[in-house]
């Protein structure tokens, strides 16, 4: 079965070697290097140029849409000196420094893409989350959760100069990506179930079916669209997190944790005044939500939970969709596996060489050497678009954007999970103000 004893921590703890080594890296002199033990190895790592370059749609800007930046699992929008977009440098300052209007979301870092999408939602437009009564009852948590002032609260209006509905583009990296994707589906089509038992009066807009198309553009960067075979390979996790949170404090000055946030009071997993976080994380691990319960990231992020979501969840005709794939393995010779590459960041290399060589039937799927190239913590084949149990095309985007299907940009080559949104060596503003670029040249 897929569920196991709080598998999701396997990105908690990726996200802590991170904070520690970049945190070592902070502390130490500017010769040393946060993901290498050699400074050759860094400055080999940082003349890899991004083998994904941009075309935009058109030679000027079409549209000024905001751009949402969605974080994946165990995702934040800043942690000390970190930010989640950039690592140590700051993409969305840099993409605003450039005319662009960029906001960046923070929902449920281990929750599901059904409630991270309301909670988004709420964040976006303002207001109170409203998971659906009907989703609550049948997953047994509260029905509302925190309330929003809102990133963009005008969202959806009609502009009155122009006459045109107020758009968004979406930018999902990782998980985010799915979450994006129920988004907008929810947005178009509403939820049948929510609409016909709740009453009219507090239901919620986002589940009413009225048409809204405010989604102009939903972007993915390393996506598990087909989930990650990595969800296979949790075992015995949370000891190692703790030696890592006992690093990261060390490093820290033993500083208390005192800011990570999993946004689960619908589940009654509100970090309490003063709890450590120790405590905090060990009550969240060993909650009872993990088990048997399809309402999480684990079930979302198994080939079976996203093949359930393809099923429902689908390109919608007026939207473009984007996505990005990457990788940083090589295929043995010996063996036919993937491995990681040397460049790759170390934590992720147990996950790299378990994908690179995992394989799996059931009656619904096969999992074969295709599935083997990933990224540390997602398979490549999975990035581009839909595919299990998705009536989705998939596209390769030449400068010519199609709506209601997906336009693959390409794969970035020798590029982890985490070095796309520029926690390696490398300073992906560049390429995020392309991709941005692009964003700005759709048509309205
Ligand atoms: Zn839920």
């Amino acid at each position: 079965m897929f569920v196991q004893r709080c598998g999701v921590s396997v990105a908690i703890t990726l996200l802590f070697a991170w904070m520690i080594t970049t945190s070592s890296a902070n502390a130490s002199s500017s010769n040393d290097h946060p993901f290498h033990s050699s400074p050759e190895a860094a400055v080999r790592e940082k003349k890899i140029k991004p083998s994904v370059t941009i075309q935009p749609a058109a030679d000027s800007r079409q549209n000024s849409y905001p751009i949402i930046l969605v974080h994946g699992l165990g995702g934040f929008d800043q942690l000390y000196s970190l930010k989640y977009w950039g690592g140590l440098n700051d993409i969305k300052q840099d993409l605003t420094k450039r005319g662009y209007d960029v906001y960046v979301a923070d929902i449920g870092t281990v929750s599901s893409n059904w409630d991270r999408a309301v909670e988004l939602y709420a964040q976006i437009k303002g207001g109170r989350v409203d998971y659906g009564k009907v989703h609550a009852e049948t997953h047994g948590h509260a029905r509302y959760g925190r309330t929003y002032s809102g990133l963009y609260p005008e969202w959806g209006e009609v502009d009155e100069e122009t006459g045109k509905v107020k758009k968004v583009h979406l930018i999902g990296h990782s998980m985010g990506g799915q979450t994006i994707r129920v988004l907008t589906q929810l947005l178009q089509n509403g939820d049948k179930n929510e609409s016909a038992s709740t009453d009219s009066e507090t239901l919620s807009p986002l589940f009413n079916g009225e048409k809204k198309p405010w989604v102009a553009s939903v972007m993915t960067i390393s996506t598990p669209h087909d989930g990650s075979t990595l969800t296979y390979h949790v075992q015995d996790v949370f000891p190692k997190i703790q030696q890592l949170i006992a690093a990261f404090a060390a490093v820290a000055g033993n500083r208390e944790i005192m800011d990570y946030d999993f946004k689960l009071d619908q589940w009654g997993l509100k970090r309490l005044p003063g709890e450590s976080f120790d405590a905090y994380m060990k009550r969240v691990c060993e909650s009872k939500i993990w088990e048997k319960n399809k309402d999480t990231s684990e079930w979302d992020l198994s080939l079976p939970g996203a093949m359930e979501l393809n099923r429902w969840v689908q390109a919608q005709p007026d939207v473009f969709y984007f996505s990005v794939s990457n990788e940083q393995t090589y295929r043995s010779i010996l063996t036919g596996h993937e491995l990681p590459e040397p460049l790759m960041n170390p934590a992720f290399y147990s996950f790299s060489i378990y994908m690179g060589r995992h394989t799996r039937k059931t009656d619904d799927f096969v999992v074969d050497r295709r599935w083997f190239k990933n990224d540390g913590m997602v398979n490549t084949r999975s990035m581009d678009g839909p595919s299990l149990g998705s009536t989705d095309l998939i596209v390769f985007y030449e400068g010519q954007p199609e709506r209601g299907k997906w336009n693959h940009l390409g794969m970035m080559r020798s590029y982890d999970h985490l070095d796309v949104i520029g926690w390696g060596v490398r300073d992906l503003r560049p390429w995020y103000r392309e991709l941005a670029a692009l964003l700005a040249s759709l048509p309205e």
